[in-house]
């Protein structure tokens, strides 16, 4: 199974258009696909300066992924969670294959001119990957590492990285650079999108003696495959669409940046890390993997961490339902789902789920009558089952993420809403309702 096998798949259940007029990937591409964004995957089937098409969207939509994983949507959080769950009880580790399709051609020189690679939002400092996975081996230890990172191409092999805090590849980088030397990568794109699942692992489930790669072996049925690299000691993924086998050089910043993040904002341009590129290979006839950033990024720490703040909430306050990152929150944002059992118990919750993902700065708790993806609802749920004098829970000076704009050295406020109506319910809280009915079965002008 690769990226491709994924794309026929989503092109049988009518989920893939594509793009046939040309595109320039210099703010077109990206311009088109924010407006596209949210639905079918799309593919630019004629990009302007390469012969290889781009393709995204696949993680702006959850209807998409269940596609490619084959299971409902609302399971999708759980399924991540018991492949991340599969790294303790059973991880099974990744093989080494001969012949990879990820090395079926050789560029004679890195040239990363022939590689579409979109300048996305207006004031991005570059073109950029935005979703490449990242393959590194501890400079120690040789435990291999897996995530993902933005990269700003500055060169026909070089390109500009970023390593937020706490990230083990930088934990790798700096104890390599320490020792002088660079850090050896491979920054694969367009694997299947087990091997995305499996760089955004939290640390936490997966700490830096852990090698993540076997949360992909669980979604994939079977052992990672993997292929030895022509010019570096760390392996690629063999059945990427292309693999650029490079090192992060020691002792080196170059300016990388802007970038329009997650967030909805601008990372601002800094000296950052940089990485040279020693070959790239590629599959026959090559898809591109792009990201685009905004509701891919969403759903995909949504569905990260859902499932996992679930279990851990559940463990201590009975009653939830579910767990949702929603859009408008980027990242910062939840709504739980629950049917409190006592008074007071969803104040705790909010607790709970602040604990759980250090990054939230915005629960809101519903109760089961409410839909938790329809922001109509939750807003009717705010302001009707909310007593702003009583249900407002406010967290200050507490640990949070450095990209929202709010935060200042990742320390900022968090604010819990109790929007959950008294136990036992009082009857001025019941919803109206009506027959439903079967429009289908009507003759409607
Ligand atoms: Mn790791």
């Amino acid at each position: 199974m690769d990226l491709k096998d994924c794309l026929e798949k989503l092109e049988a259940e009518g989920r893939l258009c594509h793009v046939k007029t040309e595109v320039d990937p210099f703010h077109e591409l990206s311009g088109i696909a924010a407006r596209l964004e949210g639905g079918k995957v799309v593919q630019f089937d004629h990009v302007k300066g390469s012969e290889y098409p781009v393709v995204t969207g696949l993680w702006w939509n959850r209807d998409n992924l269940a596609c490619v994983f084959g299971c409902e949507t609302e399971r999708l959080s759980f399924l991540f969670a018991e492949a991340v769950d599969a790294l303790r009880a059973h991880p099974v580790a990744p093989v080494v294959v001969e012949d990879a399709p990820a090395q079926s051609l050789v560029m004679a020189e890195p040239d990363l001119s022939r590689i579409p690679v979109p300048t996305h939002a207006l004031r991005d400092g570059g073109p950029y990957f935005s979703n490449c996975v990242v393959i590194a081996k501890d400079p120690e230890t040789g435990v291999r590492n897996t995530s993902v990172h933005r990269l700003m191409v500055t060169g026909k092999d070089r390109l500009g990285l970023l390593m937020d805090v706490g990230r083990h590849l930088r934990n790798y980088y700096e104890r390599a650079e320490a020792m002088g030397a660079p850090l050896e990568i491979t920054i694969n794109n367009g694997p299947h999108p087990a091997f995305y699942v499996a760089a955004i692992t939290p640390s936490a489930a997966a700490p830096i003696d852990v090698d993540e790669l076997a949360v992909a072996s669980h979604l994939l049925g079977g052992p990672a495959r993997l292929c030895r690299s022509l010019t570096v000691g760390v392996e690629g993924i063999a059945d990427a669409q292309m693999i650029m086998e490079a090192e992060i050089l020691p002792h080196v910043r170059e300016p990388e940046g802007p970038f329009g993040e997650v967030s909805g904002y601008y990372a601002a341009r800094e000296d950052r890390w940089v990485v040279r590129i020693k070959a790239i290979t590629l599959n026959r006839q090559p898809v591109i993997h792009m990201l685009h950033p905004g509701r891919e990024v969403w759903n995909s720490v949504g569905l990260g961490v859902e499932a996992n703040m679930f279990q851990t909430i559940s463990r201590q306050i009975p009653g939830l339902k579910k767990v949702y990152l929603t859009h408008g929150g980027s990242h910062y944002g939840a709504v739980l789902q629950m049917d409190p059992p006592k008074n007071g118990m969803a104040k705790n919750a909010i607790l709970a789920a602040f604990a759980a993902f250090p990054p939230l700065q915005m629960v809101r708790v519903v109760n089961s009558d409410v839909n938790v993806y329809d922001p109509e609802d939750v807003e009717r749920a705010m302001v009707t089952r909310c007593d702003p004098a009583h249900d407002v829970v406010i967290i200050q000076n507490a640990f949070c993420h450095e990209l929202n704009p709010t935060v200042k050295d990742n320390i900022g406020a968090k604010i819990g809403f109790d929007c959950t109506y008294p136990v036992p319910k009082p009857p001025r809280y019941e919803k109206v309702s009506y027959m439903p009915v079967d429009l289908g079965a009507y003759d409607i002008a």
